[in-house]
């Protein structure tokens, strides 16, 4: 049996899988293996989830028990460590992931401010006061939950960990990480981390290892307290169903079809400039992508020629090469999906005005696709492809643009591009996401909620609000006589 390159992250310490089990994960730039990585099974779930129970103790145990001030300490140690080893970290991000080099260094720093964010927040989550009525005091008390799993996939691999690590930890929670397959490299040092900034090694465990039993086997065990997800909707339902049985709180951050809706009205040029890469970023596999674009129809054909010529500019390249702004697609399956929903849109009637080729070389590469006379009901405005294809569809006038942007299962983020504020409040208030920005692509702050509406997702990440889904409320009456 080979020997992993990257082990296993149980109670702390870097382990080979019980039964010796390892995944080879491939280099997107070159489609050729790039590590060994050990495989979990059901023996190393039964080791991480059986010692983050006993690290909890009913909220006894040391990192419950540590003192807000302190664990919020340890948080931000983790922020400096995660920046002292930023490059080696983007490095194996970018040929892990296939993110441009800039990309992954960026992906980096947004995780450390994300921990930075939460090192702050555990000495000022508290309970409160409440006057009830009857004779006597009436409190609630902040509590960790006990054991969180938390289950991410390979888009964002070690950032979106973060988000889920970070208020799993302020909160006083043991933590069970699960890396996507493709993925696994950052969430491993990540471990490495948490525990070299002073969490509780009984309290860190990162499983790399398949979803369909890994991740099965974490969401259904009664001693998981919490399941904080992100990845497709699908697999949401199926955690939904398997965590029902032991009422086990669950949060999800699901798949979306974002709308970019473009006035006008709107500064054309700066929005045709900008909007290329909220869709083409990362390769088009951000969930947050605004991959129908919606342009009112009196700007629509310029717009169109503008956009596409600025796709157009997008270099594609190596993710260590500095100049590059988009990379390869993180797998062959991925780059697949992408030509077929292509063949299915122009089937459909759609105008691919470029992009969708396959380069002439090796790795997952893609061109970045434009595709214009999009109708909102063709199975590529419905559906989320995951990949480096724009959908451009025309609209009337406000009402058919809020009609149109509404018009789809999911309701994660969008994008709203006018010159007019009094049409910005007006619209922004009617649009059916969770995120939204205004003459701006981006919506994900660590500062703000982040979740979706509708099949997006149930529950909010980041802000202070996540720390509402790590943490029990409790209440205490204390009876004056
Ligand atoms: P998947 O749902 O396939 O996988 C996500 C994670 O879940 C992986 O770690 C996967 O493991 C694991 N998993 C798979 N099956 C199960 C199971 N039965 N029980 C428990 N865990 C399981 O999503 P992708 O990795 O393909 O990610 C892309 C999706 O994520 C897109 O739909 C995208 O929109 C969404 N996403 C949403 C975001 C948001 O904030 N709303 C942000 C980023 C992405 P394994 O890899 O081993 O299969």
């Amino acid at each position: 049996m080979p020997t992993a390159d990257h082990l296993l992250v149980v109670a702390g310490e870097r382990v080979p899988a019980v039964e010796g089990g390892t995944t080879t994960v491939l280099a997107p730039a070159t489609g050729e293996p790039l590590a060994t990585v050990a495989r979990a099974g059901a023996p190393d779930v039964e080791r991480a989830v059986a010692t983050a129970h006993a690290a909890f103790a009913d909220g006894r145990g040391a990192w419950p028990a540590t003192s807000a001030t302190v664990r919020g300490r340890v948080l931000g140690r983790v922020a400096d460590l995660l920046r002292e080893r930023a490059s080696d970290l983007a490095r194996l991000e970018a040929e892990n992931a296939g993110h441009p080099i800039g990309d992954a260094e960026w992906e980096v720093e947004a995780a450390a401010r994300t921990f930075e964010f939460y090192a702050g927040a555990p000495n000022k989550h508290h309970g409160s006061t409440i006057p009830v009525m009857d004779p006597g005091l009436a409190i609630t008390l902040r509590e960790p939950v006990g054991p969180c799993a938390l289950i991410v996939p390979w888009n964002f691999p070690l950032l979106i960990a973060s988000w889920k690590v970070a208020p799993a930890l302020a909160c006083g929670n043991p933590i069970i990480l699960k890396p996507a397959s493709l993925t696994p490299l950052t969430a491993l040092a990540l471990g490495d981390v948490l525990v070299d900034a002073g969490v509780p090694p009984e309290a860190v465990h990162v499983l790399a290892g398949p979803g369909s039993q890994v991740g099965d086997l974490l969401v259904g065990d009664p001693r998981i307290a919490k399941v904080g997800f992100t990845g497709e909707t699908a697999t949401g339902a199926h955690i939904l169903r398997t965590s029902s049985e032991n009422i086990t709180r669950v949060s999800l951050e699901l798949g979306g079809k974002s709308a970019a809706v473009v006035f006008a009205d709107a500064d054309l040029q700066r929005a045709a400039a900008s909007i290329p890469m909220a869709v083409f970023g990362n390769a088009g596999q951000d969930c947050c992508a605004r991959s129908r674009i919606l342009v009112e129809r009196s700007a629509y054909d310029d717009f169109v020629t503008a956009f596409a010529a600025a796709t157009a500019e997008i270099t594609v390249g190596e993710p260590l090469d500095r100049d590059t702004q988009m990379g390869p697609m993180v797998s062959e399956g991925q780059r697949r999906t992408s030509l077929d929903y292509l063949a299915i849109g122009v089937e459909e009637g759609a105008r691919l005005v470029r992009g969708g080729e396959v380069p002439d070389r090796p790795g997952f590469f893609l061109s970045p696709a434009v595709v214009a006379d999009v109708d909102n009901s063709m199975r590529i405005a419905r559906e989320e492809i995951f990949g480096p294809v724009a959908s451009v569809i025309p609209f009337d006038d406000e009402d058919d643009a809020i009609r149109i942007a509404n018009d789809s299962p999911y309701g994660l983020s969008g994008s709203l591009w006018t010159g007019s504020a009094t049409r910005a409040i007006r619209v922004a208030r009617r649009l059916r996401a969770g995120t939204l920005s205004v003459n701006s692509n981006s919506s994900v702050r660590v500062e703000t909620p982040f979740g979706g509406m509708k099949r997006s997702g149930l529950g909010r990440e980041l802000g202070l609000a996540a720390l509402d889904h790590y943490s029990e409320q409790r209440t205490v009456f204390f009876a004056e006589d």
